[in-house]
């Protein structure tokens, strides 16, 4: 193998060299390639095997320039200079070296034909998601391949491809950063490609519920779009690529568009990436954030995070993880083929009925949480290497748990919690998959009456198929408070801790516990007097509860005749139907973004009026504020051309987008101005700045509704979210119906700190003294026209803040829907002129710390 390299004469390095097939199998093109590193050609230019033999060839004479240390990856340098790259197998590193031998030295010279590399296919096809071989050009940015084959080939035999040197006119083959680029594909049509930076706007970052709204709007606008992060690309279509970022909450990521609506594409990724996904948020439900287990204490209690609030009294039921092996090898290729795809589509119908059975009951969380849970299923990464192994004569069912073992070791590897609890979620659906491939059930889990779940980590799967009436509380060893498990617990309304740690399962099955989510406290040996304790606390807690439910159709008064009017904020229909459930009294903000969002065309009039018309028809008498579209800045539309802005938080967002796209606002309020009966559809505008714009929206109503024929207008209100608005509300309220505090966007403008910047979430707080100013200056302003003042932001459901906002003077507030009673309730514990006193008193202090603590000594929770 020691030969004398013979270098060409100067001059044949233009020509064209033919390089032959290092393996004997089927070509693969690089873009389907389950490897973005490969399939983006981050790595180079080239064309993958699926390899028929395990000898790997030198496709040309040349120099072994590198030789990875685990064997699997060599680099020839070809007489002509191109270096040509053979890798064997997805992530073959990680066997270092395990099934593989060399057959050469670093520097060794070698002709085409000669033996390189060979591999035990068994060994290393059963630890790697493919054996997919990729030969690639890694200098690409020289060499271009002017030829490639496709189809069948031999090794040794068959041309593989031609490689030339670069003529200095070639396209070249990086891509442009920046803005758009037009390149041309191998047909000729030309192929937009657009790449931009995005904020990762969601709490802990790219898990699977954000991963998935990413995920579905790249699938939603075709062509290729990927998202790099720290160094890595991924295909922005794949779950758990996204997931295997490892990206935080504020991480900025660049994505890169390619295709026909490159444009479309990556504002809709953008979109889904920039967006916070309320349902992940702890804001706005308080509860509080993971923090690490701490274990058993003395007494014989554990510890753990609370994931959902409450007391339980109950036995416990342990559930074991099931572990289920994959069904034997059918040993015939299309069979395998076949019980794959069939085992899919079982576990791809179970899902989707679970989705409709969430839809019925309106459980919106457990809905969105199968959603993912299908987005997972359809993963494909993962998908496609179960199909390549399946391929290579690897049975299905190892196939698949291959497959996602090797996701499982991605997540594991970033030492992200988030990331690592979405395992159970991949080993949930292995279970499923590799259940309806054997054809076999799992047994139904015993209850007690009173059943306090314990586990290792409960899949959604083994959640679904417990009787919820039956169970009190949950504890599991694993998760955080963002596991589907503690959001399930939330759901149905029982207590529960998680991240326990192994010290849960020294708890006997049967064991009488008492669980207190609010201590963090699993009683493991309580006594007689600690049991009794814990069941009085919660019938008396049982009684105010429902005594608030029983009141909660009624109008919250304070003792002293003081009425509050509590209403919902919400998105949909469903939440409509929802918030009269929980005895809201009307909505105070109805967010009309989701029916913009993941669009290539903005919603028509029709479809809009029939949107809002639900709503109004589900509210049953009750009326709702809806709010014009709040587009730009932290909530981007694919379809609005707005440029990019340094500073998009002050930029064209609100109503200015209203302003900046006229055709868009008129025909939202048209649609608003068709809703019957206009007496119960109230029109907000958001992010006003003065009475200017306010004046403009009015008139522009008042000549939509003339061209409608109506004689009636709808009440039009304006929302305070910037300083100024408040400053100016006397001015606003002289033209306005009602004022609405969005104190979200008010508390980040007043301390000009990001809502979503995750150093600040402890300082962001609506009780700081100089929100609370400008609360008090908006109702002064507003009280002086005989306005009232409402508070659409989170700082309405905020219990600890009600009284102060009583004392301030508002009238409305518009909560999550499952607070309505809790805070209706709370009202009726307040006496109005105390409220107005103390509040006077409270704004003087110097923090919303201070503040936060007087206001809960002054008025505690029941
Ligand atoms: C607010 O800013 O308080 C508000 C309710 O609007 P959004 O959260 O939708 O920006
Ligand atoms: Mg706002």
């Amino acid at each position: 193998m020691d030969r004398m390299l013979r270098w060409p004469e100067s001059g044949a390095k233009l020509a064209e060299l033919p390089l032959t097939s290092p393996l004997s199998g089927i070509v693969v093109p690089l873009e389907d390639v389950p490897d973005p590193v490969f399939s983006t050609r981050m790595m180079g230019d080239g064309l993958a095997i699926e390899p028929l033999s395990n000898r790997v060839l030198s496709p040309c004479d040349g120099v072994v320039t590198h030789r990875h240390r685990a064997g699997h990856a060599v680099t020839i340098t070809a007489e002509n200079g191109a270096e040509v790259l053979i890798h064997v197998g997805i992530d073959t590193v990680h066997l270092e070296g395990r099934g593989f031998t060399s057959h050469v030295q670093e520097g060794a010279r070698v002709s085409a034909g000669d033996l390189l590399i060979t591999f035990d296919v068994d060994e290393v096809a059963r630890a790697v998601p493919s054996l997919l071989t990729l030969m690639l050009i890694a200098n690409s940015d020289e060499y271009a391949i002017s030829w490639r084959q496709s189809g069948a080939v031999d090794a040794g035999k068959s041309r593989l491809i031609n490689v030339r040197r670069r003529d200095p006119k070639d396209a070249p083959l990086t891509r442009t950063s920046g803005e758009v680029a037009a390149t041309r594909h191998a047909t000729g049509a030309a192929v937009a490609e657009k790449q931009t930076e995005a904020v990762v706007a969601h709490h802990g970052g790219l898990h699977a519920r954000p991963a998935a709204l990413v995920q579905a709007a790249a699938r939603r606008f075709g062509g290729e779009v990927t998202v790099t992060f720290g160094g890595r690309t991924v295909n922005a279509r794949s779950v758990v690529a996204l997931m295997g970022l490892g990206t935080k909450e504020g991480d900025r990521v660049t994505v890169h568009a390619r295709g026909p609506s490159a444009d479309t594409a990556l504002a809709g990724v953008v979109a889904a990436l920039q967006t916070a996904d309320a349902k992940d948020g702890h804001k706005e439900n308080g509860v509080p954030a993971p923090t690490p287990s701490r274990g058993r204490l003395p007494g014989g209690a554990i510890e753990g995070v609370c994931a959902s609030p409450g007391l339980a009294v109950g036995q416990v039921v342990r559930l074991g993880s099931v572990d289920v092996e994959p069904p034997p090898a059918l040993g015939n290729l299309d069979a395998e083929f076949e019980r794959l795809a069939n085992a899919l589509a079982t576990v791809r119908a179970e899902v989707a009925a679970a989705i409709r059975d969430a839809e019925a009951r309106h459980a919106r969380q457990e809905h969105d949480m199968f959603v993912a849970h299908q987005a997972l299923l359809d993963d494909p990464e993962i998908v496609a290497n179960t199909e390549r192994a399946v391929g290579t004569g690897v049975s299905a069912g190892l196939a698949y748990r291959n497959a996602v073992n090797a996701e499982c070791g991605v997540l594991s590897r970033l030492g992200n919690p988030l990331l690592a609890e979405r395992i159970t979620d991949l080993r949930d659906l292995e279970r499923r998959v590799l259940l309806a491939m054997s054809g076999e059930a799992l047994p139904e889990p015993e209850l007690f009456e009173q059943s306090i779940i314990v586990a290792d980590d409960l899949a959604l799967s083994e959640f679904t198929r417990l009787d919820k009436s039956r169970i009190v509380g949950l504890c599991t060893a694993k998760g955080g408070a963002t596991s589907h498990v503690a959001i399930l617990a939330r759901a149905i309304g029982v207590p529960g801790l998680v991240a326990m740690g192994p010290t849960l399962f020294s708890v006997a099955h049967g064991t009488e516990v008492v669980l207190d989510a609010n201590a963090g406290r699993l009683e493991t040996t309580p006594s007689a007097n600690q049991l009794a304790a814990a069941r009085k606390a919660m019938s008396d807690r049982a009684a105010r509860h429902a005594e608030a439910l029983a009141k909660v159709g009624l109008p919250a008064v304070t003792r002293d005749g003081h009425r509050i009017e509590v209403a919902a904020n919400i998105a949909t229909e469903s939440d409509a139907r929802e918030s009269v459930q929980q005895g809201a009294d009307g909505v105070g903000l109805l967010r009309t973004e989701l029916l913009f969002v993941d669009r290539e065309d903005p919603p028509t009039q029709g479809e809009q009026l029939a949107a809002y018309q639900a709503v109004i028809n589900a509210l049953d008498g009750r009326s709702a504020i809806i709010r014009t579209l709040d587009a730009g800045g932290d909530k981007p539309l694919p379809f609005l051309p707005f440029p990019k802005e340094d500073n998009p938080a002050l930029g064209l967002r609100g109503i200015r987008s209203g302003f900046a796209e006229p055709e868009l606002l008129d025909t939202q309020l048209r649609a608003l101005l068709g809703v019957k009966p206009l007496s119960a559809c109230k029109i907000m505008l958001p992010m006003v700045s003065d009475a200017e714009e306010l004046l403009f929206v009015r008139k522009r109503l008042d000549t939509l509704a003339s061209e409608m024929g109506l004689t009636e207008r709808p009440s039009l209100g304006v929302m305070v979210e910037v300083p100024s608005a408040a400053l100016l509300a006397d001015q606003l309220a002289r033209h306005a119906d009602f004022l609405s505090l969005g104190t979200n966007d008010l508390t980040q403008y007043t301390l000009a700190m990001d809502r979503c910047h995750p150093g600040f979430a402890e300082k962001l707080d609506g009780l700081h003294p100089a929100v609370l100013r400008l609360i008090a200056k908006t109702v002064e302003g507003a009280t002086r026209h005989g306005k009232w003042v409402g508070i659409c932001g989170a700082l309405a459901s905020d219990l600890d803040a009600l009284p102060i906002l009583v004392g301030l003077g508002v009238t409305e507030l518009s909560v999550s829907a499952g607070v309505v009673a809790e805070v209706k309730a709370k009202v009726r514990t307040l006496e109005y002129e105390a409220c107005r006193r103390q509040t006077a008193i409270l704004m003087n202090l110097t923090s919303a710390k201070e503040i936060r603590a007087r206001a809960r000594a002054l008025w505690p929770d029941a």
